[in-house]
């Protein structure tokens, strides 16, 4: 499986990603998470990859391309199954990958579009807590933050780029660079979409269902 997940900050790619990793045993890779690792390394990549996420603007396209080269080859090398969460972000990104894949011999599966509408983005960014440990996360209750990873009792923060301000500017960059993939793979024949509003399960078994249907193992 080779398998993109589109969808705004907040829409749940990484949470199912989590989910479908386990189920079809393949791999994760959320840029997101590769670049926080980064900047916690303080290596030169994390430094300069920090100044763009603090605002909330994507890291440049040079930069991410060249990532994603390496990794995926990788995949490729151990016959490995993947999932990106967070990657294309842009037309270029897109078109990158495709062309390597092509280059590779193999193809994408699918690109899953999860929808879900902005206000409940907002809600969601806004109210979220990271664990530092496996990047699980999960919303504040209503009883105060929480204290630990409910996955593995990891400690929990706040994101620096889920701010109010800065989760403006995450969605505006989505609808201008990101919103267009949807267009990209729907031509190409490759975008599926599933309803990404309601609990956890009932959106992991919507994707569960659309796979069984398009015989995805
Ligand atoms: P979310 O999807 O919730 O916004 P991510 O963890 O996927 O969060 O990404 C956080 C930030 O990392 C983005 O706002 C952006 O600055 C940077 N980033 C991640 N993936 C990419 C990418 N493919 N291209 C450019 N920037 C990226």
């Amino acid at each position: 499986m080779r398998l993109v997940l589109l969808g705004g900050p907040g829409s749940g790619k990484g949470t199912q990603a989590d989910v479908l990793k386990e189920k079809y045993n393949v791999v994760k890779l959320s840029t997101g998470d590769l670049l926080r690792g980064e900047i916690s390394k303080n290596s030169e990549l994390g430094i300069k990859a920090k100044s763009f996420m603090d605002k909330g603007e994507l890291v440049p396209d040079s930069v991410m391309i060249g990532i994603l080269d390496k990794i995926t080859a990788d995949f490729e090398a151990k016959k490995q199954g993947y999932i990106l969460d967070g990657f294309p972000r842009t037309i270029p990104q897109a078109e990158a990958l495709l062309e390597m894949l092509e280059k590779q011999g193999v193809e994408l599966t699918m690109a899953l579009l999860i929808d879900v509408p902005e206000e409940e983005l907002i809600r969601r960014l806004s109210g979220r807590w990271t664990c530092r440990v496996c990047s699980y996360t999960t919303l504040k209750d209503e009883n105060g933050n929480p204290k630990a990873c409910p996955k593995c009792g990891g400690e929990l923060y706040q994101r620096d780029d889920d701010k109010k301000e800065t989760i403006i500017n995450r969605l505006k960059v989505y609808h201008k660079n990101t919103m267009p993939l949807i267009d990209f793979f729907k031509d190409k024949e490759l975008l599926e979409e599933i309803d990404g509003y309601g609990k956890l399960e009932e959106i992991s078994q919507r994707i569960l269902d659309l796979f069984e249907k398009k015989g995805i193992e």
